[in-house]
């Protein structure tokens, strides 16, 4: 076996053999296969790349080459947050006309390092000094004299297309995690959030679309975590037609980093102020919810004035009801629909497609591939006499109450579909519920179900 020799990121050199380099991850793409071909034949490579920390200024991104299987046991194994060895990569010298440089964090080491399967290895950190290593995950990844307002930005995006910023916020809404299909029929799971830093009425609205900070801002609660959002880009955004902020591949992220304005952000946030998303369909994470709330006040809310500068009074809150009524065995009420699962197009015939010609599925393109939903009414009633009628009970937490998908419930017989209602009704539940009031567009109130509990199971 060869020997290796420990080094740091700051004494690499071009021509560095055998190094094992000890680092904390802290910034992780999702991998990407693609095929290639060659005269041995076609076969499906996977590339991965993340960012490596092993003092607080010193940074360097690696890129792993391999099958698909290789990759992505390594991306399953390793993620934001955990200490490595990366043992023989090569060291590549940066350059500065190098396009893929332009997605990728900026970093302090004029070095890339490259792990090829079979030549490199990566292995989890074993030692005393773990510990050590994790506490830069805490300290900002930029000095922080350079941050921007976000009131600064936000009056000036008109003038700084392209331009990047630096950021410190903290969160005040965090959605549910969304699985979607891209045009291109990749799986993705997305989450959209929302933060301020005080300066400015509005929030900033952001989505993350790597795996691992889906994963981890799972993790992050209204007013309380704080972000030093590096190198946030002002870019043009197709749907909403104006220069917003995004997180892009240069972006990083440090979670409640130690300093300061962690803690003076905190105490300079309005806590009592109920911070709602931008975008009413964007679905709030059930487990950030913490106000509880009775039918009657959640009528009172719906009843009183609306802001001038909103189109529609909403808000999400849990409640605890009971019960009323849940149809799940009446064979005349259907409960499941499909869509597309590209556009999302409702399809009248679960075998067909979606006949939209600008879905690949609709024209032909591609085979016609449905999803099932769950669409269930719900009623309910609560200890001060009122109802609510309707409640919209659909798609993963219907499947998540239920304890089953579309599918395996389409196989049921219709006494195992009563003895599922039976489970819910006249039943104490906690229902963490998304209230959307009357808007110019559709005048009757949604009261969508994000998760349903019964009591005794909590
Ligand atoms: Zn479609």
């Amino acid at each position: 076996m060869t020997t290796v020799h420990r080094q740091t990121l700051s004494s690499l050199h071009p021509d560095a053999q055998n190094t094992l380099i000890v680092g904390l991850i802290i910034n992780s793409f999702n991998p990407r296969s693609f095929d290639t071909h060659s005269k041995f034949g076609s076969f499906t490579r996977c590339v991965w790349t993340f960012t490596l920390r092993d003092i607080e200024t010193n940074t360097i991104n690696v890129t792993v080459w391999g099958s698909e299987d290789y990759v992505k046991n390594l991306v399953a194994s390793y993620h934001i947050g955990t200490v490595v060895d990366v043992i023989s990569a090569k060291v590549n010298l940066r350059k500065a006309d190098d396009k893929n440089e332009m997605f990728v964090p900026s970093v302090s080491s004029l070095f890339s390092l490259t792990v090829n399967e079979g030549i490199a290895l990566i292995q989890r950190h074993e030692g005393a000094d773990v510990d050590e290593y994790k506490t830069l995950l805490h300290l900002p990844i930029k000095n922080i004299s350079n941050v921007s307002s976000v009131q600064n930005v936000v009056e000036n995006l008109q003038t700084m297309l392209n331009q990047f910023v630096n950021l410190v916020v903290i969160v005040t809404f965090i959605g549910e995690a969304k699985n979607i299909i891209t045009k291109q029929g990749r799986s993705m799971v997305t989450r959209d959030f929302e933060a301020t830093d005080g300066s400015y009425p509005d929030t900033v609205a952001f989505k993350l679309w790597e795996n691992d900070w889906v994963e981890r801002s799972g993790l992050w609660e209204p007013k309380s975590t704080v972000l030093f959002l590096a190198d946030v880009q002002v870019i043009f955004n197709r749907y909403k037609k104006k220069n917003t902020l995004a997180i892009v591949r240069k972006t990083m992220i440090t979670e409640n980093p130690s300093i300061p304005q962690t803690i003076e952000i905190r105490k300079s946030v309005k806590l009592d102020k109920d911070y709602q998303p931008h975008d009413p369909f964007i679905v709030p994470m059930p487990e950030s919810i913490k106000n509880v709330m009775t039918i009657m006040e959640i009528s009172q809310r719906l009843h009183q004035k609306k802001p001038d500068n909103v189109d529609r009074i909403q808000f999400s809150t849990i409640l605890y009801a009971q019960v009323t009524d849940m149809e799940l065995d009446n064979p005349n009420i259907p409960i499941i629909i499909t869509r597309c699962a590209l556009c999302k197009r409702i399809v009248t015939n679960r075998k067909e497609s979606c006949m939209n010609l600008d879905c690949p599925c609709g024209n032909g393109r591609r085979a016609p591939e449905n999803i099932d939903h769950f669409y269930i009414k719900v009623n309910l009633k609560d200890d001060t006499g009122h109802f609510l009628i309707g409640c919209r009970l659909t798609g993963p937490p219907a499947e998540q109450a239920l304890g089953c998908t579309p599918t395996e419930f389409r196989a049921m017989m219709n006494e195992e579909r009563q003895n599922l209602k039976w489970k819910f009704l006249m039943e104490q539940v906690e229902v963490r519920l998304q209230v959307l009031g009357p808007s110019p567009t559709f005048s009757r109130a949604l009261y969508n179900i994000l998760s349903l509990k019964r009591i005794r199971d909590i």
